[in-house]
């Protein structure tokens, strides 16, 4: 019953410093987002401690009466979500939802088409070492160079070469929307199963604010810690009673085991909450706040420097900055916002010149300062802090400044106080 800083104070330590670190610097990494207590208090419940192989009602272990309960409670709140008849919420994670889709559609060999890794795309979508790149042939399709959106008539023109069984709609870095319908329209013509991955843009979609691209998929696959705000985890979806059943198996047991019962509480909650009218608004104010981000990294003091934004704005949470023309490269951006206390991730952008280690692009995404409380006003002061980070030569003394300015955001936006 000790409580964790005697029985080790070095875990408790770091999370500590964590706490300190999330409540003191601006986080804008596009995959992130705060999970509320309520989130967080399931998922640090008594459920760890339960075996619940199986699905609800159908279990492996006696005792599930509860945990039954929760599981399908999440069950039902994220189909009516999102609009889809079938859900398994047991994923792990995002990958592991998608791991467990091909798994369930492929067999070894077959062919997938997906967006590539430095156009936009995930790991999971085809990337050589990843699983998906290794059990499968791989197609990627692009962006187009003039205008960065996907070239609908390469996927066509790959689709019909190749064949897939399995194409891919999603992105971890594209600040666009796709077209679903067309992808629907491309799958039937080549009899592919259409998957949209929707991990990124899922609490845009719950909030009615993005596309929904059940309608038009086969399989929706979604992380629940990213615009959806909820705890780290996956889920897939689907309309076909047939497909359920293999997604069902290919999750339990074909790829895992147990499921994280309290997790899959942390995600019934964070349904719930997505389901509310505050959360919609703070879906809006994400969209205004990349809206605002975009710009301002549009000026002309941000242009002359070689810096410009990808298709010239935002339809979602992120803003993809393009440094191609810039000496600044994305490492050295990344860092320099590091050193005012703006946390960002550098990202290759399509047809980028340098390494992916270093790269020549940032992805700031605005979904966790929106839930820290962030409205248009602030949004315009974090903007006016990135462009001038970005075009000064770092010096000392606007470092000093611009580190200030970020503190003041910090202190008026607490968040998880008297933790
Ligand atoms: N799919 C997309 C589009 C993603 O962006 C991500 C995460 O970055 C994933 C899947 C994987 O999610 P996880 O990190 O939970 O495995």
């Amino acid at each position: 019953h000790a409580p964790l800083a005697d029985i080790d104070p070095q875990v408790h330590g770091a999370i500590g410093a964590e706490l300190r670190r999330q409540q003191t610097t601006l986080e804008m990494i596009a995959s992130e987002n705060f999970a509320p207590l309520a989130v967080m208090e399931a998922q640090g419940s008594v459920l760890t401690n339960k075996y619940a192989e199986g699905y609800p009602g159908r279990r492996y272990y006696g005792g599930c009466e509860h945990v039954d309960v929760v599981e399908q409670l999440a069950i039902d709140r994220v189909t009516s979500l999102f609009g889809a008849a079938y859900a398994n919420v047991q994923p792990h994670s995002g990958a592991q939802a998608n791991a467990a889709v091909m798994f369930a559609l492929l067999e070894h060999g077959d062919t997938i088409l997906g967006l590539d890794l430095p156009h936009g795309g995930h790991l999971t979508h085809g990337m050589r070492l990843n699983y998906s790149g290794k059990q499968y042939r791989v197609e990627a399709y692009h962006v187009r160079p003039d205008d960065f959106r996907v070239d609908m008539a390469e996927v066509e023109r790959l689709a019909e070469d190749h064949r897939p069984t399995l194409i891919i709609a999603g992105w971890s870095a594209y600040p666009a929307h796709l077209d679903f319908a067309e992808f629907r329209r491309i799958a039937d013509r080549v009899g592919a199963y259409l998957m949209v991955d929707m991990a990124h843009f899922a609490g845009l979609v719950a909030a009615g604010l993005h596309p929904n691209p059940t309608p038009f998929a086969d399989v929706v696959t979604t992380t629940t810690h990213k615009t959806l705000g909820g705890p780290r985890g996956g889920v897939i979806l689907t309309n076909d009673p047939d497909l359920a059943k293999k997604f069902n198996s290919a999750v339990f047991p074909g790829l895992q085991g147990g499921p994280l019962e309290h997790v899959i509480a942390a995600k019934a909650v964070s349904f719930r909450v997505a389901a509310s009218d505050d959360f919609r608004e703070r879906q809006q104010r994400t969209l205004e706040g990349a809206r605002i981000v975009a710009d301002r990294l549009l000026g002309e003091d941000v242009r002359s420097a070689g810096i410009s934004v990808l298709t010239g704005g935002t339809q979602v949470h992120l803003v993809l900055v393009d440094l191609r023309e810039s000496e600044l490269d994305g490492r050295t951006a990344e860092d320099r916002l590091h050193k005012i206390g703006i946390t960002v991730n550098r990202n290759a952008v399509p047809f980028d010149p340098r390494p992916p280690m270093v790269s020549s692009g940032l992805r700031i995404g605005t979904a966790a300062l929106a839930t820290r409380g962030f409205g248009a006003d602030e949004f315009v002061e974090v903007a006016e802090i990135i462009a001038r980070t970005l075009v000064q030569a770092a010096d000392n003394n606007s470092d000093a400044e611009l580190s200030a300015r970020v503190t003041a955001l910090a202190q008026r936006f607490p968040i998880y106080e008297g933790r």
